[in-house]
């Protein structure tokens, strides 16, 4: 067994003959002429000429095997609805549901917009889509109709899929009305819309476009639709993200080389053998459901659970109950969820035979050290904090346990992963930083297999967002600031740019902004992230009205700030809600009028702002300090 540094080392100067060697982990229908096609930087082409299949891969190829083992657990504590899927029922339900989307038009290359709850179903579609080479674009549950209209019209999709409700700490959510919205604000037109109907909410949707999932189901039950092959590099999915305009920008990901990727980091991260139980506990809106709870576990012949429902709810032990009772081998959540769990009654945790589990895995934002330390002596078993983003679609460090178990660090994800070229660089000159020195987290051109292919639709937006931070280097910006100890363990400082993390949740700053902005009353207005001891973030925003006086009237304040809320709720959807709403009667700013966002967040968390430049109104700060005080 080479050592991490070792197999690292040759990951990055040998690619071709590592990631040549790792493509075995998958099937291929025809072999790939060519490893790793780096003649047109920053663009990074993998596996060129081999045609396989997601599907096949996650689903047909385990099938003489494995056909009776559990493929996917479902669990929902919001309707005390569980199901289980082996290997062959798996196989025989998104054969159904390709055959559905194939009679709705749906071919190879089309995209499919899946906006779904925490149902098994969600899984059947995204598999389904591989299946027929359809692209499909996730978009969360929690997402508002304007987020969804601006995904509608930048992805172009040929069928919406989604359900009459979403449940969510024991309430109803109806999907079907902003639905109609995000159909009636978009500017392409959706042919069709397929609707899983839970029997949550009732229908209102009665539009001609909508087709009910059942019947259809029904129709095709015994289907067989074959797997298309697709060239590695032609697109799987395309899955939004926040960035710093109010854009979101859609990561595009190919087939082959994100199946190899997910299949390497299986071994070499996770450690998730066939047979294995896994319980990823995010949502498949996200990069960690696609890859953590869908592709990668089905691809490795494992068990997936797929949860709906709150970590404490009906009590504090449910989550400690699930692991028991389906013998949970490998846990992955966000420490958000660690930081609500540790608030609970310890006996719980101690009541439930956590015998099963070997790894609890960690990502999405930072991992505190006193979480750290309180789960790792709770559980006493390896805790693996995991960093990486949306773009590279698997962790970029972590502590690779199937290579070489390096002694984890308090404070740090790790090392960098296989095929990743990372460094911390100079944010102006773009050289290396020493040991103890922050800077910027950059990846050396080419990503490896798995990492975003561009930006769908727009390859120049990728080139201009991702690798222009340092002029004349072929360097990939992570917009994460991070720095190195004298063993290469990478930490991570936050975020170089406008994005916040809530509760594992990437939003854009200006996304924010821009929805109170919409309000009538507003003039202007700055959202910034604060630390938060449970959501590790949250957003305060700071607005100057139109008309101050209209803040005179008694319960006036309270209510605007109920409003504005409101507003976010409706332009984004309440995960980007911010904590509160204060009211200033100017921003402070530069002199050239750039917002001073980090010194207004350094306020606001108590700190000092440090150095500033001249600013245009020398009492706004002041009054900044005078509103968090009220
Ligand atoms: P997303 O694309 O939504 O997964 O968000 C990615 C961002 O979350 C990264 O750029 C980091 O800012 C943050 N992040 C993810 N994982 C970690 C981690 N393990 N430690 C610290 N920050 C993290």
């Amino acid at each position: 067994m080479p050592t991490y540094r070792e197999a690292h080392r040759r990951s990055i100067e040998d690619p071709e003959s590592f990631w040549g060697e790792q493509a075995r982990r998958i099937h291929w229908e025809t072999p790939f002429e060519q490893v790793l096609d780096r003649s047109n930087p920053p663009f990074a082409r993998w596996f060129v000429g081999g045609k396989t299949n997601l599907c096949y891969n996650a689903i047909d190829r385990h099938l003489a095997a494995r056909a009776r083992q559990n493929a996917l657990v479902y669990v929902s504590t919001e309707t005390g609805i569980e199901r289980r899927y082996t290997y062959a029922e798996l196989h025989a339900e998104v054969n159904r549901m390709a055959a559905v989307m194939r009679s709705l038009g749906v071919t190879q290359g089309e995209r499919v917009l899946i906006y779904l709850p925490m149902i098994p179903e969600a899984l059947f579609a995204m598999l389904a889509c591989a299946r027929l080479g359809a692209i499909h674009s996730v978009v969360f549950g929690g997402f508002a109709a304007p987020s969804l209209a601006a995904r509608i019209d930048d992805a172009t999709p040929v069928l919406i899929v989604t359900a009459d409700a979403g449940a969510r700490a024991g309430r109803v959510i109806d999907y079907t009305p902003l639905v109609d919205e995000a159909l009636a604000r978009a500017t392409h037109k959706v042919p069709k819309v397929l609707l899983i109907d839970r029997q949550l909410a009732p229908e209102r949707l009665q539009a001609p476009y909508l087709v009910a999932y059942e019947p259809l189901r029904e129709r095709f039950f015994d289907a067989h639709v074959p797997c298309v092959w697709l060239e590695s590099n032609q697109p799987s999915y395309v899955l939004y993200t926040s960035g710093t305009t109010g854009k979101p920008k859609g990561v595009q990901r190919d087939v082959g080389g994100y199946a190899v990727a997910l299949a390497a980091s299986m071994e070499h991260i996770f450690q998730g053998k066939p047979g294995d139980t896994m319980w990823t506990a995010s949502d498949v809106g996200w990069v960690v459901g696609h890859s953590y709870i869908i592709y990668a576990p089905l691809i490795a012949g494992l068990t997936t659970v797929m949860y709906e429902g709150t970590p404490i709810r009906p009590d504090g032990g449910i989550w400690w109950r699930i692991i028991e009772q389906h013998r949970i081998n490998l846990m992955f959540t966000a420490p958000t969820a660690l930081r609500v769990l540790k608030k609970q009654d310890p006996k719980l945790m101690e009541q439930a035979d956590l015998s099963s589990l070997r790894t609890l895995f960690l990502a999405g934002e930072p991992l505190d050290e006193p979480t750290a330390q309180w789960i790792q002596s709770a559980l006493k078993k390896p805790v693996v904090d995991n960093y990486w983003q949306t773009e590279t679609g698997w962790p970029m460090i972590a502590i690779p346990r199937g290579i070489e178990a390096l002694s984890p660090k308090l404070g740090s994800p790790g090392v960098p992963s296989m095929g990743f070229a990372l460094t911390v660089r100079n944010e102006a000159t773009g050289e290396i930083c020493a040991p103890g020195e922050k800077g910027v987290i950059a990846l050396d051109y080419p990503l490896p297999p798995g990492c975003m292919q561009t930006v769908w639709g727009d390859d120049s937006r990728f080139i201009k967002t991702y690798w222009n931070s340092v002029p004349g280097q072929q360097l990939y910006s992570t917009f994460d600031w991070g720095v190195t100890d004298e063993d290469g363990y990478v930490s991570i400082l936050g975020r170089t740019d406008d994005v916040i993390n809530v509760a594992g949740h990437r939003l854009g700053t200006r996304e924010i902004e821009e929805a109170i902005s919409s309000h009538r009353a507003v003039a202007e207005v700055a959202v910034v992230g604060v630390a938060d001891s449970v959501k590790g973030q949250v957003a305060l925003a700071f607005v100057v009205l139109r008309d101050a006086q209209a803040l005179d009237k008694a319960g006036a304040r309270e209510a605007l700030e109920a409003e504005l809320a409101r507003s976010v709720d409706a332009h984004l959807g309440a995960i980007a809600r911010p904590a509160r709403v204060h009211f200033l009667a100017t921003l402070p700013k530069t002199r050239s009028g750039k917002l001073l966002r980090r010194a207004i967040a350094a306020l606001a968390e108590g700190r000092d702002p440090g150095d500033l430049p001249m600013i245009e109104d020398a009492g706004a700060l002041v009054q900044v300090k005078e509103a968090l005080a009220r």
